[in-house]
């Protein structure tokens, strides 16, 4: 006799959502998507779009087309009824609810930036996620340069607008400091050329060392690099709050900027915080080795929301990667009655574009740093990229900004 399909829903399009997607067996199950963002997005690269080195298309999957006989809808996940084995669900563009059953719900729906809390975040600063924050940052950096240029304008004033403040020194925070810089000494320098001296880009580090999941040796070459392209490194430097114009640092100093951009770590979302299953004291929900939500069988999460119990895993594409994966292939198993072995992750090392044509491997294997470096943190990223599309408009797009130099209008 022919097996009914299980209703298998899953929530969030990222790394974790996308991966369990691409390795489940639509034979076996009924699969439905509920997320706010219509595509899959490749955030190692998102620092280079926001300067134009990799156009924002390049680098997302949509949703849709990812596989066949799949639902899709463009909305939140609000709430579980897990008794009724029910998710109500906010259409993220009307904001009409309605809900959907399930057998099995999967929970993949990332994590947000941590503002802790400071003043003036949330209003001011510009965070890196999404490509729509790619391209907020990218309007705000071309805005600045043209209001900077506005005849008669006090030098301060210029002054302000054209420094550039990026807080928090982890991989995200330093790629963005350096796609900066070569869009400045590559691009804009031919654009703006007597507005380029008046430039100023700041890196601030609450704690003691940038990218400090790196290797020292690593972070050390990072530091001298950034010295000698006139990027300023501020470490202990920890703000207290935030205005329009300028930000306050715990040693009292007044920051002005024209541009903040705010990248030190995620926290969970209110919708994760909200749910009745428990979780460890960074809010991430608990799970054994097979993801399920400790204490559900037919309840699962994975990626940057959850925690396997016991293992302490970073949050990182390559985790969540290789989360749905062994997801969808276990469920795969499951609907066979085949043995599931419990997950094990397999570290492939770290890799950091750091500007001027160089970057740092932080690999098992090897540690690697400069241009050659560089080759290979390019080839691995297309590697990497999901789809023959993604791959080539990526290949295109770095040619056309060696070749043409990357666009420097507004629109
Ligand atoms: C700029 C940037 C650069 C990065 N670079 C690297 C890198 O080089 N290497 C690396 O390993 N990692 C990198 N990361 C980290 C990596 O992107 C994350 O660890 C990874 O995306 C986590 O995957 P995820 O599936 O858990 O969550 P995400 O990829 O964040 O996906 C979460 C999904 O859930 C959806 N969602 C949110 N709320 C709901 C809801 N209530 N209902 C339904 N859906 C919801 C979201 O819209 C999204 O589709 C980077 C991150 C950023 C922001």
């Amino acid at each position: 006799m022919k097996r009914q399909k299980q209703k298998l829903i899953i929530l969030g399009t990222g790394f974790a959502a996308f991966s369990l997607l691409k390795s489940i067996n639509t034979h076996f199950y009924e699969v439905i998507i509920v997320s706010p963002r219509n595509h899959f997005l490749f955030t190692p690269l998102l620092p280079s779009t926001t300067v134009g080195t990799i156009e924002f298309r390049s680098i997302i999957e949509p949703i849709r087309t990812a596989k066949e006989k799949i639902t899709y809808h463009y909305a939140y996940c609000t709430q579980i009824n897990d008794e009724a084995k029910i998710i109500i669900c906010k259409n993220a563009l009307d904001g009409n609810t309605f809900s959907l059953a399930y057998d099995l719900l999967v929970i993949a729906v990332g994590a947000m930036n941590n503002t802790y809390g400071i003043p003036g975040v949330e209003q001011f600063a510009l965070p890196l996620k999404e490509l729509a924050d790619a391209r907020a940052i990218r309007q705000r950096i071309i805005e600045n340069f043209e209001r900077a240029s506005t005849p008669g304008l006090q030098f301060e004033e210029r002054k302000r607008l054209l420094h550039f403040v990026i807080v928090g020194g982890g991989p995200t925070g330093v790629e963005f400091a350096a796609e900066l810089h070569d869009f400045l000494t590559e691009d804009l320098v031919d654009s703006y050329p007597a507005m380029i001296p008046d430039v100023d880009i700041t890196l601030l580090e609450a704690g003691t060392s940038i990218l400090n999941t790196f290797d020292a040796a690593l972070s050390d070459y990072t530091l001298r690099n950034f010295q000698r392209q006139r990027i300023s490194v501020r470490l202990h430097s920890q703000v207290t709050s935030i205005d329009e114009k300028e930000l306050l640092l715990s040693d009292g100093s007044h920051v002005p900027y024209g541009l903040l951009v705010w990248s030190t770590g995620n926290t969970q979302t209110d919708f994760v915080k909200s749910l009745s299953v428990e979780k460890d004291k960074a809010k991430r929900i608990i799970t054994d080795e097979y993801f399920h939500v400790k204490g559900f069988t037919h309840l699962f999460a994975l990626g940057d929301c959850a925690v396997i119990e016991h293992q302490l895993l970073p949050a990182t594409s390559q985790v969540a990667q290789q989360e749905g994966y062994y997801l969808g292939k276990a469920l795969n198993a499951l609907a066979k009655e085949k043995p599931i072995k419990p997950f094990i992750y397999h570290h492939h090392g770290m890799l950091a574009y750091i500007g001027s044509n160089r970057a740092l491997a932080d690999l098992p294997q090897m540690k690697g740093k400069g241009f050659s470096t560089w080759i290979f943190w390019r080839s691995a990223y297309l590697t990497k990229l999901i789809s023959w599309k993604n791959k080539i408009l990526v290949v295109f797009d770095w040619m056309k900004a060696f070749i043409f130099g990357r666009d420097t209008s507004r629109f």
